[in-house]
């Protein structure tokens, strides 16, 4: 299968280009060529599907002609070592939980999948020390860092701000070891990113070494988060509840919504989506207006979703022939200041006993708001509360139980290469790697 850029400028790239590049080269995102139509025979029998199976059928539609069956299908069962569970809320809103991965956030699914999916092409092609770099504020590290880690041939360096990311965050990615290097930066989440920049534009060091970038955009990563949609679906359909499905979604960069809407076209029977922002309300304006006004992001107590200027909207806006009549009628919006969030995350523990984390709390209300009485409704739970407990512990008066996965990391050493933030010294360091 091809795959196009959504500024259509570029030439149509493999699976593998699409992969190693990450961008194209008109700075458009990568895009499938095509969205099969799943059978009706798959959608009857899905409750009777494990979460891997259907991920395998699934993944087998986008990458089936890329991949060899066997490595493909040990591919996804691999990735998936944990379950994405839905939890009843109340009667008619149920939680995705998408926290039960290596580091409790649902990136783990798409950063587990493109470390094993970038190791089997760089495998096939007999390559070897291949430098994957990634610039992070926080999450995307962790999840990016513990896919790739043990993936032979790969090593990865996660750039990060000095001091600027939480000590749960920082003990995720510093106390690994193996291939993961963690840089601590001298200097801020942009200037972390403008030494990745800088080194994939610099072609003397290319020339030295192989050079690949992890970021959210990729297609490795965006598309296998549509597994999940279809697993929350079978899960609903054996308790008589996929009837009427509304899927909201707390959203930054738009990946994860934009993996709702592909599950969708391929016949998942989704019967709407509300995307929920933050104070960072850019495509909450845009279905209102039919304007989209990038700005600067405002800091919020749902960090992960503070993003000034979507990445994926340009794969929604492809998706829907840039059409806001049809992007309206399919996405319903949601936007939610720091105090409603705060009062949605107490009101919902005090009322229900579940405990939601900043992210899922924009998710939980925009439902509670707006589901109708015949409609059931599920929201992406995208990380796991105690990863915020600095926040979440004052709205509810108790401590939050620490999962044993991020304990594990807490109890290990932090290790860390020091750096300035000045490119020449990076790529010295690189240099001598
Ligand atoms: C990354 C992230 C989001 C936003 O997801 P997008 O795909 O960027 O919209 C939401 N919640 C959490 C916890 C995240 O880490």
């Amino acid at each position: 299968m091809h795959y196009y850029s959504t500024n259509h400028q570029a030439p149509l790239a493999s699976l593998q280009t699409a992969v190693v590049d990450g961008l194209a080269v008109d700075r458009g995102l990568y895009m499938p060529e095509r969205i099969a139509v799943l059978p009706d025979s798959f959608y009857e029998s899905i409750d009777q599907l494990d979460f891997q199976s259907i991920a395998h059928r699934v993944a087998t539609a986008f990458f089936g002609e890329d991949v060899e069956p066997d490595t493909l299908k040990e591919l996804v069962f691999d990735t998936l070592s944990f379950d994405t569970p839905v939890v009843k809320v109340t009667d008619s809103i149920y939680s995705l939980e998408l926290f039960h991965g290596p580091t409790c956030a649902f990136k783990d699914v798409g950063g587990r999948f493109m470390a094993r999916l970038l190791g089997y092409f760089i495998r096939k092609q007999g390559q070897t020390d291949v430098n994957v770099l990634v610039a992070t504020s926080g999450d995307t590290g962790s999840a990016v860092a513990n896919g790739f880690l043990g993936v032979k041939g790969i090593h990865v360096y996660v750039l990060y701000p000095k001091g600027l990311v939480s000590e749960i965050q920082e003990m995720q990615f510093t106390t690994l070891g193996q291939n993961i290097i963690a840089i601590e930066v001298d200097g801020t989440f942009d200037d972390c990113q403008a030494l990745v920049k800088a080194a994939f534009m610099d072609a003397d060091l290319k020339a030295h070494m192989n050079l690949t970038s992890a970021n959210s955009i990729n297609v490795a990563r965006f598309l296998p988060q549509a597994f999940y949609y279809f697993h929350a679906y079978a899960q609903l359909k054996r308790q008589g509840l996929a009837d009427n499905l509304v899927v909201c979604v707390p959203s930054g960069n738009f990946g994860n919504l934009t993996a709702g809407l592909v599950a969708q076209r391929m016949g998942l029977p989704i019967k709407r989506f509300i995307a929920a922002n933050n104070r960072n309300d850019i495509f909450f304006e845009y279905l209102k207006t039919g304007a989209y006004t990038p700005r600067p992001s405002v800091p919020t107590i749902a960090n992960a979703m503070d993003v000034g200027d979507p990445s994926n909207f340009a794969r929604i806006l492809d998706l829907y022939g840039h059409s806001h009549e049809a992007i309206k009628a399919a996405i319903s919006g949601a936007r939610y200041t720091d105090a409603e969030i705060g009062e949605t995350v107490k009101m919902v523990f005090e009322q229900t006993n579940y405990l939601l984390d900043p992210h899922g709390a924009c998710g939980y209300r925009a439902l509670s708001e707006q589901l109708r009485p015949d409609e059931v409704g599920v929201f992406l739970e995208t990380a796991h509360p105690a990863k915020f407990k600095d926040t979440v512990e004052p709205l509810i008066g108790q401590p939050v139980a620490i999962p044993d996965t991020l304990k594990a990391f807490m109890n290990g050493t932090k290790q860390s290469v020091p750096m300035s933030k000045a490119y020449e010294a990076f790529k010295g360091y690189l240099l001598n790697q």
